[in-house]
């Protein structure tokens, strides 16, 4: 039967800023806009949500990043009471 090939892992998600170079502030942002570099790598352009400055990154920020954080609870779908146990 299908159910028993079901596995659930519990995770926290993380987004992952990337702080600005200029005023140490404000977070690099992705436009949407790429170009590619003297190596012929494309970067992402970026732009700080508080002072504007650009930077091109290779890889877009922010971006999610899921952990998993416990993999005994495999068969147990995750309600509001599984997480107060683990002290969520
Ligand atoms: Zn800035």
């Amino acid at each position: 039967m299908s159910r028993d090939r079901v596995r659930r892992s519990l995770v926290r998600v993380f987004i992952v800023h990337m702080r600005c170079l200029m005023c140490k502030s404000g977070n690099m942002e992705a436009t949407g806009d790429t170009r590619t570099n003297d190596d012929e790598a494309l970067m992402y352009t970026h732009k700080c949500d508080l002072c504007g400055y650009y930077e091109y990154l290779a890889i877009t920020y922010p971006y999610k990043e899921v952990i998993q954080i416990d993999a005994e609870n495999q068969a147990e779908p995750i309600t509001p009471n599984t997480i107060d146990r683990l002290g969520l």
